[in-house]
Protein backbone atom coordinates (compact mmCIF):
# COMPACT_ATOMS: atom_id res chain seq x y z
CA UNK A 1 0.00 0.00 0.00
CA UNK A 2 1.42 3.24 -0.87
CA UNK A 3 2.24 5.37 1.99
CA UNK A 4 0.44 8.48 1.10
CA UNK A 5 -3.18 8.73 1.07
CA UNK A 6 -5.57 11.64 0.21
CA UNK A 7 -8.52 13.19 1.62
CA UNK A 8 -11.12 15.75 0.48
CA UNK A 9 -13.77 17.81 2.93
CA UNK A 10 -16.48 20.15 2.04
CA UNK A 11 -19.48 21.72 4.20
CA UNK A 12 -22.01 24.42 4.64
CA UNK A 13 -23.28 26.52 6.84
CA UNK A 14 -26.37 28.82 7.18
CA UNK A 15 -25.47 32.24 7.93
CA UNK A 16 -28.04 34.35 10.66
CA UNK A 17 -27.84 37.31 12.92
CA UNK A 18 -27.57 36.56 16.50
CA UNK A 19 -25.12 34.00 16.37
CA UNK A 20 -21.54 33.58 16.86
CA UNK A 21 -19.22 33.65 14.17
CA UNK A 22 -16.52 31.16 14.59
CA UNK A 23 -14.02 30.22 12.05
CA UNK A 24 -10.75 28.23 11.68
CA UNK A 25 -10.77 28.18 15.53
CA UNK A 26 -11.25 32.07 16.58
CA UNK A 27 -14.26 34.31 16.59
CA UNK A 28 -14.97 36.37 13.88
CA UNK A 29 -16.37 40.24 14.25
CA UNK A 30 -19.42 39.84 12.14
CA UNK A 31 -23.12 40.72 12.58
CA UNK A 32 -23.65 37.50 10.85
CA UNK A 33 -22.30 33.74 12.36
CA UNK A 34 -22.65 30.51 11.47
CA UNK A 35 -25.63 28.48 12.49
CA UNK A 36 -25.08 24.65 13.19
CA UNK A 37 -25.22 22.06 16.11
CA UNK A 38 -21.55 22.51 17.44
CA UNK A 39 -20.28 25.92 17.07
CA UNK A 40 -20.53 25.84 13.10
CA UNK A 41 -16.93 26.46 12.24
CA UNK A 42 -17.08 25.26 8.53
CA UNK A 43 -13.21 25.47 8.27
CA UNK A 44 -12.60 23.10 11.14
CA UNK A 45 -15.15 20.24 9.74
CA UNK A 46 -13.85 20.65 6.17
CA UNK A 47 -10.24 19.77 7.55
CA UNK A 48 -11.89 17.26 9.75
CA UNK A 49 -13.28 15.30 6.65
CA UNK A 50 -10.29 15.91 4.82
CA UNK A 51 -8.30 13.97 6.91
CA UNK A 52 -10.77 11.18 8.06
CA UNK A 53 -11.43 10.55 4.56
CA UNK A 54 -7.99 10.49 3.81
CA UNK A 55 -7.44 7.94 6.33
CA UNK A 56 -11.08 5.80 5.28
CA UNK A 57 -12.67 6.89 8.67
CA UNK A 58 -16.31 7.76 7.26
CA UNK A 59 -16.76 11.31 8.22
CA UNK A 60 -17.51 14.23 11.00
CA UNK A 61 -20.68 13.50 11.34
CA UNK A 62 -20.57 9.41 11.72
CA UNK A 63 -18.50 10.20 14.75
CA UNK A 64 -19.87 13.27 16.29
CA UNK A 65 -23.53 13.25 15.59
CA UNK A 66 -25.45 16.23 15.60
CA UNK A 67 -28.28 14.39 16.77
CA UNK A 68 -26.33 14.09 20.13
CA UNK A 69 -26.76 16.44 22.63
CA UNK A 70 -23.16 16.16 24.06
CA UNK A 71 -21.76 17.83 20.84
CA UNK A 72 -24.33 20.84 21.18
CA UNK A 73 -22.58 24.02 21.15
CA UNK A 74 -19.32 22.23 21.43
CA UNK A 75 -15.90 24.03 20.40
CA UNK A 76 -15.25 22.21 17.14
CA UNK A 77 -11.11 22.85 17.99
CA UNK A 78 -11.86 19.50 20.02
CA UNK A 79 -13.42 17.86 17.62
CA UNK A 80 -10.15 18.48 15.23
CA UNK A 81 -7.87 17.07 18.14
CA UNK A 82 -9.87 13.98 18.39
CA UNK A 83 -9.63 13.19 14.64
CA UNK A 84 -5.95 14.12 15.07
CA UNK A 85 -5.86 11.75 17.63
CA UNK A 86 -7.78 8.87 15.26
CA UNK A 87 -5.69 9.34 12.94
CA UNK A 88 -2.10 9.28 14.51
CA UNK A 89 -3.99 6.10 15.98
CA UNK A 90 -4.10 4.38 12.85
CA UNK A 91 -0.25 5.23 12.42
CA UNK A 92 -0.62 8.34 10.24
CA UNK A 93 0.88 11.95 10.19
CA UNK A 94 -0.41 15.14 8.55
CA UNK A 95 1.81 15.87 5.50
CA UNK A 96 -0.18 19.03 4.61
CA UNK A 97 -3.94 20.20 4.02
CA UNK A 98 -5.45 23.13 1.70
CA UNK A 99 -8.59 24.80 2.39
CA UNK A 100 -10.78 27.21 0.45
CA UNK A 101 -13.58 29.14 2.00
CA UNK A 102 -16.50 30.63 0.26
CA UNK A 103 -17.53 33.39 1.94
CA UNK A 104 -18.83 37.11 0.89
CA UNK A 105 -18.24 39.02 3.78
CA UNK A 106 -16.43 39.96 5.58
CA UNK A 107 -13.11 40.20 4.41
CA UNK A 108 -10.68 36.98 6.00
CA UNK A 109 -7.49 37.65 4.78
CA UNK A 110 -6.67 39.49 7.36
CA UNK A 111 -7.63 37.23 9.92
CA UNK A 112 -5.72 34.13 7.93
CA UNK A 113 -2.39 34.36 9.97
CA UNK A 114 -4.39 33.93 13.25
CA UNK A 115 -6.35 30.59 12.39
CA UNK A 116 -3.49 29.19 10.81
CA UNK A 117 -1.23 29.74 14.08
CA UNK A 118 -4.48 28.24 16.45
CA UNK A 119 -5.40 24.87 14.00
CA UNK A 120 -1.57 24.43 14.19
CA UNK A 121 -0.94 24.67 17.61
CA UNK A 122 -4.67 22.42 17.87
CA UNK A 123 -3.35 20.09 15.30
CA UNK A 124 0.34 20.19 16.84
CA UNK A 125 1.78 20.53 13.36
CA UNK A 126 3.44 23.28 11.30
CA UNK A 127 1.76 26.44 10.59
CA UNK A 128 3.56 25.61 7.00
CA UNK A 129 1.17 22.56 6.80
CA UNK A 130 -1.72 24.60 6.68
CA UNK A 131 -2.47 26.42 3.82
CA UNK A 132 -6.19 28.92 4.59
CA UNK A 133 -7.52 30.37 1.02
CA UNK A 134 -10.43 32.97 0.90
CA UNK A 135 -12.55 33.18 -2.02
CA UNK A 136 -16.14 35.61 -2.42
CA UNK A 137 -18.54 34.04 -4.74
CA UNK A 138 -19.14 37.02 -6.72
CA UNK A 139 -22.38 38.00 -5.14
CA UNK A 140 -23.75 35.09 -6.93
CA UNK A 141 -25.73 32.39 -5.10
CA UNK A 142 -25.93 31.29 -1.61
CA UNK A 143 -22.32 32.73 -0.40
CA UNK A 144 -22.80 35.88 -2.72
CA UNK A 145 -26.22 36.50 -1.22
CA UNK A 146 -24.35 36.25 2.43
CA UNK A 147 -27.05 33.48 3.41
CA UNK A 148 -24.31 30.66 4.11
CA UNK A 149 -20.61 29.99 4.45
CA UNK A 150 -19.11 27.10 2.26
CA UNK A 151 -15.31 25.32 2.39
CA UNK A 152 -12.77 23.16 0.79
CA UNK A 153 -10.39 21.12 2.21
CA UNK A 154 -8.05 18.57 0.63
CA UNK A 155 -5.26 17.01 3.21
CA UNK A 156 -2.58 14.28 2.29
CA UNK A 157 -1.73 11.89 5.25
CA UNK A 158 1.34 9.91 5.53
CA UNK A 159 2.03 6.64 7.08
CA UNK A 160 4.61 7.01 9.70
ZN1 LIG B 1 -20.21 21.70 9.58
Amino acid sequence: MTPFRIGFGYDVHQLQSGYDFWLGGIKLEHDKGAVGHSDADVLIHVICDALLGAANMRNIGFHFSDKDPKFKGIDSKILLQEVMKMIRAAGFELGNLDSTVCLQIPKLNPHIPAMKTCLAEVMKVEENSISIKATTSEFLGFVGREEGIAAYCTALIYKV
